[in-house]
C-alpha cells in the first residue's frame, strides 16, 4: 500500500469515528509511546507494573495496543501457587487490542482475513509444528498444552502476556481480525470457545436436537455461556441448576426455562425429582457438568434419561476422584459420555460467529462481566477472582 492509500485510509476512518461520536484518532506509528507497561507477577500474589522500552518489531511480528483482558481461572492459580513455574511472567491471556504495528510480511490472519493497523484483534495458540492441532480444518486434537500468550517464561521482549498496555505478537502464533466484535465480546472469546467445544463434542453423541431437554449444571461462567450457547442453536428446553437463586435468576436471562435449586432438595434422590418435575415429568435427554465437584459429577447420572447423553466439561483442573456406579448409572441406562477440555483452532473461529448470534438475539453477554479493573488494580482483580466474587473479572485499559 503506498503512502497516499493509507493517509486517505486514515482520514475517512478519522472521518468516520468523529461521525460515531467517538474523538480517538487512529493509531500509527507516531503515537507509540517509547516504553510499554507490563503487570509482572513478580512473587507469589504481587504483581508489579514494570516499565520496558518498546522492541522493535520484526518482519513477522504485530505490535498490539492491549484495550483489555479477562481473568481466567488459571491466572488465579498462577498469583496464588505459581504451579507452572513462570514467575516472573507477564499473565493474561484472554486478551485483546488494537494493532498498531505490523512487519512487512504480515498480510492476512489465521483465517486468512486481512490484517492491518487499526484492526482489533486476539491470539490463540502459539503452535510449534505438531500438525494434529495446526491444521485449521481438521482439528485431531484440542489445543491444551501448547503455548499461549500470557503464560509464556519472560524473555527479552518482556511483553509476553495480555496484562499490559502494549503485546508483541510472534511469528508461528495464531492471530484473528475481530474488529467486528465489541470489546466485552473480545474480551468473551477465550471462555466461550471452550463451551463451543463442549457442545461440539455433545453433538457427536447424536443425542443432542432441537426438542432435546437439556440439564446444565453449575452456573458459574461456563454452565452460564453453556446455556448462551445452546440458546443460540435453537434448543429452549433448558433446565440449570446451581445452589445460588442469584445464579439461577440469570441462567433464566441466559436462556434457562427453568431453574433447580439443589439447596432446597435433600439428597440426591429428591434433588432428580426436582429437575424431573422442571422438565414437566421427563428427565434430560442430555445434560452438560460445568461445576468442578466431584459429587455434581456422580449425581448428574440420576437426572439423565435412559439412552440419553452427558457432557463432562467442569474439571479444567484436577479436582479429585468422583464415585459412580458403573451398572446403574452407564451401562443399566445406556448413557452416552463425552469429556471436553479446552478447544480446537476451528471452535475458536465459530466462537465469533456465537458471540454475534448471542447478541443478535438479545443475551446478555456483557453481564458476565460483573467487575473491571485499570491495569494498575491488577492486584485487587486476581483477590477478587480468588474470593469467588462475581462471575468474570476484566482488566479493561484506558
Ligand atoms: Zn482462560
Amino acid at each position: 500500500m503506498d503512502i497516499n492509500s493509507q493517509n486517505i485510509e486514515e482520514i475517512v476512518k478519522q472521518v468516520l469515528q468523529n461521525m460515531q461520536g467517538t474523538t480517538s484518532a487512529p493509531a500509527s506509528s507516531k503515537d507509540i509511546p517509547d516504553t510499554a507497561h507490563v503487570a509482572m507477577l513478580t512473587e507469589l500474589e504481587k504483581f508489579e507494573i514494570k516499565e520496558y522500552p518498546m522492541p522493535a518489531i520484526g518482519d513477522d511480528d504485530i505490535l498490539v495496543k492491549v484495550e483489555g483482558c479477562g481473568v481466567c481461572g488459571t491466572d488465579a492459580h498462577e498469583f496464588k501457587r505459581d504451579p507452572f513455574v513462570l514467575i516472573p511472567v507477564a499473565l493474561g491471556h484472554e486478551g485483546t487490542g488494537e494493532v498498531v504495528k505490523v512487519g512487512k510480511n504480515v498480510k492476512v490472519d489465521s483465517a486468512g482475513k486481512p490484517l492491518g493497523v487499526g484492526d482489533k484483534v486476539v491470539t490463540c495458540m502459539i503452535f510449534k509444528d505438531n500438525p494434529d492441532i495446526t491444521m485449521f480444518d481438521l482439528n485431531k486434537q484440542n489445543v491444551g498444552g501448547a503455548d499461549v500468550y500470557g503464560l509464556l517464561p519472560d524473555d527479552d521482549v518482556h511483553l509476553n502476556g495480555w496484562f499490559a498496555d502494549y503485546l508483541v505478537v510472534r511469528k508461528g502464533s495464531t492471530i484473528f481480525n475481530v474488529s467486528d466484535l465489541d470489546l466485552d465480546s473480545r474480551i468473551l472469546i477465550e471462555p466461550c470457545a471452550v463451551l463451543i467445544h463442549a457442545v461440539e463434542r455433545a453433538k457427536t453423541t447424536g443425542i443432542l436436537r432441537f426438542n432435546s431437554r437439556v440439564a446444565v449444571q453449575g452456573c458459574g461462567p461456563i454452565g452460564l455461556i453453556c446455556i448462551a450457547v445452546l440458546r443460540t442453536m435453537g434448543i429452549e428446553n433448558i433446565v440449570a441448576i446451581d445452589g445460588e437463586d442469584k445464579r439461577l435468576e440469570f441462567a433464566k436471562k441466559m436462556g434457562a426455562d427453568k431453574v433447580v435449586n439443589f439447596k432446597n432438595y435433600k439428597g440426591i434422590e429428591a434433588l432428580a425429582d426436582g429437575v424431573k418435575e422442571a422438565f414437566g415429568g421427563y428427565e434430560a435427554d442430555f445434560a452438560f457438568q460445568c461445576t468442578g465437584s466431584p459429587v455434581a459429577h456422580s449425581n448428574i447420572y440420576k437426572f439423565i434419561r435412559s439412552g440419553g447423553g452427558l457432557c463432562e466439561l467442569g474439571f479444567f483442573i484436577n479436582g479429585g476422584d468422583a464415585t459412580i456406579n458403573p451398572h446403574f448409572d452407564l451401562c443399566a441406562k445406556e448413557i452416552t459420555l463425552v469429556g471436553s477440555w479446552v478447544y480446537t483452532l476451528r471452535d475458536y473461529a465459530t466462537t465469533f460467529d456465537f458471540l454475534k448470534r448471542a447478541k443478535a438475539i438479545g443475551l446478555p453477554m456483557s453481564d458476565l462481566i460483573t467487575h473491571r479493573y485499570p491495569l494498575e488494580e491488577i492486584n485487587e482483580a486476581l483477590k477478587t477472582n480468588l474470593a469467588m466474587q462475581g462471575l468474570k473479572i476484566a482488566i479493561i485499559n484506558k
